[in-house]
């Protein structure tokens, strides 16, 4: 039945392994997810009606945008903004103003506090994770 599946065997020969060996698998599934985005700052969207697409593909830019500083700050209405490209994988992330009254949704209220914390600790884990979340609500 599983004839043409021969077991995986370790090298005949250790001590004279010498030359490369081929990798069994290949980049894509050796990159952890997050890995894939990048930052880019000379990314381009361009206006399409009422919403932004992607310069270079023409897909539809997704973006998210999120409290740093608690409401008892002066800096409270300084927000981060992210901005993206779920097929080229590319990201922007700056500085926007929004007024106090305007309520955000928060993406991660739904996780744990220490995944939480570890996403914001990286740029593109959090971009990875929002963009998870974006094609599940979209799906
Ligand atoms: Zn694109």
């Amino acid at each position: 039945m599983s004839s043409g599946m021969r077991p995986r065997r370790p090298a005949e020969h250790p001590s004279r392994s010498v030359g490369p060996q081929k990798a069994f698998r290949g980049p894509e599934e050796q990159r952890r997810p997050h890995d894939s985005w990048r930052k880019d700052a000379t990314w381009h969207t361009v206006a399409r009606d009422d919403r932004r697409v992607c310069a270079a593909c023409g897909a539809l830019v997704r973006s998210y945008q999120y409290r740093f500083h608690p409401p008892e700050s002066s800096m409270f209405e300084r927000c981060i903004a992210f901005a993206w490209c779920p097929v080229c994988r590319v990201y922007v992330s700056h500085l926007v103003h929004i007024p106090r009254e305007q309520v955000l949704v928060d993406a991660l209220a739904v996780l744990p506090s220490e995944q939480r914390a570890r996403l914001l600790r990286s740029e593109t884990r959090l971009v990875a994770y929002l963009d998870r979340q974006a094609r599940r609500g979209s799906a």
